[in-house]
């Protein structure tokens, strides 16, 4: 990575701010990509959007983790 990308840019400190509070959710401003780690079996999801992040989670949760129970 380029040593420009290391400046603290204050809107992904918003960002971050904003949903420090979501517990396990990170939005990688420079990607602009969400991300979290699955609860169960620690495999890592990202999607474009907190929104579309949750659904690939709840996805992933009950059809591929706990195989639709
Ligand atoms: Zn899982």
């Amino acid at each position: 990575m380029l040593s420009v990308y290391e400046i603290p840019d204050p809107f992904a400190n918003f960002i971050e701010r904003k949903y420090a509070n979501i517990k396990g959710l990170k939005y990688h401003f420079f990607d602009k990509i969400w991300s979290t780690t699955c609860g169960t079996c620690s495999l890592e999801l990202d999607g474009p959007t907190k929104k579309i992040l949750l659904k690939i989670k709840l996805y992933h949760s009950r059809n591929e983790c706990l195989n639709g129970y």
